[in-house]
């Protein structure tokens, strides 16, 4: 099996990577740009492994992408390259619609010149899975799950962005025919993550006793899936998920932020106690604009249909996470000199 990941040196793109190889033994072309997000240190388990090869290229390069995928002709291209931070969208949503619309353009287009030309047996086995968010359908109120038929309705620049990618990608899929698959998810955690996300900036503040931000009153709800059954799950789906359908994956594990750093407290509490308590260095800050209040997935037909279980709970995956933070300075410390002084990259007190 011969795999093109897109943004495969990002937080789920390298943990897709390390699985493909590692797990699947399968061949892979990792094409990343390496902007602030993506970061080769994620790949240090499988990047001499004879099975992995690298092409640093901007998914917005025809010419490169139209090449790499003609070179190393694969049975398989999953798309996972993207602007991902909401916060950054709000204040510059530019970088947002080139990469997220017009990458997502960009690759669809030399990949289907690549498809036409396959023979009838290996077009009708070739797979476009086009990695995406749950976000693209907007916020819940109370009560209710995303389906796959929810209505999208996006709030942020990035929402926004990644919902304008969905469409281009069915589209390529009923216009031209191509094999194509799209997965929503829910708000991945776990380790490798960029220190700008709520769980991984919080365990970081938390393990040098800084003060932890959250948004609001920290009521917003947020559906957490462990990074490894993500990918599992977007494997599972191009193996065996129908060409032009969509397929939410999630881990029913709703938590409100509060109560997400609450717990990332009490696990540092027992692990590496100290005489302050660290919930008393929550501090709440004021709210992002347009923050959709819930989200929450119902991923029955990916387990119906599929057979996929997440194989962790939230707590287990937490205490996971956190215990990796703990044990893998050499992967985060670096980044504090790398981004000091960009705020909304990484916070300057931070370590
Ligand atoms: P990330 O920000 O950690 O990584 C993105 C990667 O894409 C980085 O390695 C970056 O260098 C690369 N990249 C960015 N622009 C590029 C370009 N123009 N050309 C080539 N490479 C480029 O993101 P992530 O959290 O790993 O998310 C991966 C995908 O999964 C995204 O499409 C995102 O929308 C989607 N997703 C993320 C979550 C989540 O909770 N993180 C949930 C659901 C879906």
């Amino acid at each position: 099996m011969r795999v093109i990941v897109t943004g495969g040196a990002g937080f789920i793109g390298s943990a897709l990577v390390r699985y493909l190889i590692g797990e699947m033994g399968y061949q892979v072309l990792n094409i990343d740009k390496l902007t602030y997000a993506g970061n080769t240190q994620s790949l240090l388990s499988v990047r001499s492994n004879p099975l992995y090869q690298f092409l640093h290229a901007d998914i917005c390069d025809a010419e490169a992408m139209g090449k790499a995928i003609e070179t190393f002709a694969p049975d398989r291209i999953m798309h996972l390259a993207a602007e991902s931070h909401v916060d950054r969208s709000i204040t510059g949503a530019s970088a947002f619609i080139q990469t997220n619309v017009v990458g997502t353009f960009t690759l669809l287009d030399a990949a289907r010149a690549y498809w036409e030309k396959l023979g009838d047996t290996e077009r009708a086995a070739f797979r476009f899975i086009h990695v995406s968010t749950d976000e693209v359908y907007g916020s819940l109120g109370p009560s209710g799950l995303f389906t796959e038929t929810t209505p999208y309705d996006p709030s942020s620049p990035y929402s926004a962005s990644k919902a304008a990618s969905d469409h281009l990608a069915k589209a390529w899929h009923r216009t031209y025919g191509m094999p194509i698959i799209t997965t929503n998810c829910s708000n991945n955690y776990g380790p490798y993550h960029f220190p700008e996300k709520l769980i991984p900036l919080t365990i970081l503040s938390a393990i040098s006793m800084r003060s932890l931000p959250v948004y609001g009153t920290g009521e917003n709800i947020r559906d957490w899936l462990y990074v490894e059954d993500h990918v599992r799950a977007l494997d599972l789906i191009a193996t065996k998920g129908q060409p032009g359908e969509t397929y939410n994956v999630g881990g029913r594990n709703e938590r409100r932020n509060i109560d997400v750093v609450r717990s990332i407290c009490e696990i540092l509490d027992k692990l590496q106690p100290s005489s302050r308590p660290r919930e008393t260095l929550i501090e709440f800050v004021q709210d992002r604009p347009g923050h959709d209040a819930r989200y929450a997935i119902d991923a029955s037909r990916l387990e119906n249909e599929l057979g996929w279980r997440a194989m962790e709970t939230f707590e287990t995956g937490l205490a996971k996470t956190v215990a990796w933070y703990l044990e893998n300075d050499w992967w985060w410390k670096p980044l504090s000199s790398r981004y000091a002084g960009d705020r909304l990259g990484l916070r300057e007190d931070l370590v």
